[in-house]
């Protein structure tokens, strides 16, 4: 019903749009070479709309001297080098950015109407991607200045399914030593100026942004962040007016680059563990002490979350190294302590209204790189890359401006 609705419609805009032969008026046009390029006919092809398929006849144009032929119509609609509309293309990413492939081609013929297949979303998606990222990395988002006084930055990472061509050469965590994911480094960027019923401070609707990519890791703990990743954390703490905040917070897991690039990029901020790592950690350690007895597991991680929270830290090491000598995670966790002190000061930070870790970073890793690791996919650098950004930039609300830049820029590019 709706479908043959909007066919009408489609017909009625092909009518008008064939009937209209002002792109092919002029006998020549310019070619980028130099040379004349001549009016070489109208041909038809099929475009995929809102409103369902558009069949629409276009002049061409031909240049003898270099080869080049091009439809200006394409150009100046948007669909040069596709037979998507933006509209579709659009749509194609909104749904590709919340559901697999074929969920989202379902989701296109469902709610629009239109028909692209899994296959069609996926390539599309990744490639709009793309230009998102290279839209991030031009800098075409206006810096804002900072959302509130106090702003948060998180980073952490998760490891993304890789295709074996991807990972050849790469050392990993599996039993045979090889790699089977790559690591998603994620920064998130927000306020938490709201308080819960316990006067906690509590992360501000709609605050959260993302910027995720799989930029090459550090090999080692001890070696320095990689360039790209600083690059992009410095462009979106930027964006963010993060430098800016009268009082900034960065929240990150133990790793040692991860805390030389936030000293060297933003002297001054508050380093925090996040406290969730170090929970997890002292799960892991109870989990050891009591492989068989979860309530006692669970006893003994809460305590030492308590004491950590109170700020009993050496009362926290004291118990680690008592078990050191038979627990693995436990001697590991008393180096881990102890080089992050400073930053595991949860009770003073709380005392000064800070989050010490609200779980906004862990919720961002589920909601943006999440989707790669449960589809069942193994996923290239490029296609993974494209998705993430996509992610990104939809859950962080900046889908909009990012259309708004490519369809400017876009006509521009016609004119
Ligand atoms: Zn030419």
């Amino acid at each position: 019903m709706r479908r043959s609705a909007l066919q009408l419609a489609a017909r009625a805009v092909e009518r008008r749009l064939n009937a209209d032969h002002c792109d092919g008026q002029s006998p020549t046009q310019p070619c980028s070479c130099g040379h004349p390029a001549r009016f070489a006919g109208r041909h038809p092809k099929t475009f995929q709309t809102a409103l369902g398929p558009v069949t629409i006849e276009r002049a061409y144009y031909h240049c003898r001297a270099c080869g080049r032929g091009w439809f200006p119509r394409d150009q100046a609609l948007g669909m040069a080098a596709t037979s998507l509309s933006p509209a579709v293309t659009r749509m194609t990413g909104s749904a590709a950015a919340v559901a697999s492939f074929a969920t989202a081609s379902d989701l296109l013929d469902e709610l629009a109407a239109v028909r692209v297949n899994a296959k069609r979303v996926e390539r599309v998606a990744e490639a709009l991607g793309r230009e998102v990222a290279a839209a991030e990395r031009a800098a075409v988002f206006a810096a804002e200045p900072p959302a509130a006084a106090t702003m948060y930055l998180g980073v952490d990472g998760t490891g993304v399914p890789m295709r074996p061509a991807e990972l050849v050469g790469r050392p990993g965590k599996q039993p045979d030593g090889s790699a089977g994911t790559r690591e998603a480094k994620l920064v998130v960027i927000w306020t938490a100026d709201q308080l819960d019923q316990d006067g906690r401070p509590v992360c501000d609707h709609g605050s959260v942004s993302y910027s995720a990519a799989i930029d090459s890791a550090a090999a080692r703990d001890t070696d320095p962040a990689p360039a790209a990743f600083t690059q992009r954390l410095r462009r979106e703490a930027e964006r963010r007016g993060f430098p800016q905040a009268p009082r900034r917070v960065i929240l990150g897991d133990g790793a040692k680059w991860i805390w030389a690039a936030a000293t060297e990029m933003f002297p001054g901020a508050i380093q925090i563990v996040d406290f969730f790592h170090v929970s997890e950690r002292m799960w892991e350690v109870a989990r050891a002490l009591f492989p068989a007895d979860r309530d006692s597991a669970e006893v003994w991680a809460e305590a030492r979350c308590e004491e950590l929270k109170a700020g009993a830290l050496d009362s926290v090491l004291a118990t680690l190294r008592a078990h050191a000598g038979h627990c693995e995670p436990a001697a590991k966790a008393v180096p881990y302590i102890t080089t992050n002190r400073e930053r595991m000061r949860y009770a003073e930070f709380r005392a000064q209204g800070l989050q010490i870790g609200s779980g906004v970073v862990e919720a961002g890793c589920k909601s943006v790189v999440g989707r790669l690791k449960q589809s069942g996919m193994y996923w290239t650098k490029d296609g993974a890359e494209g998705i993430l950004a996509l992610r990104a930039c939809i859950l962080g609300g900046r889908y909009e401006d990012f259309w708004a830049w490519r369809t400017e820029s876009r006509l521009q590019a016609a004119a």
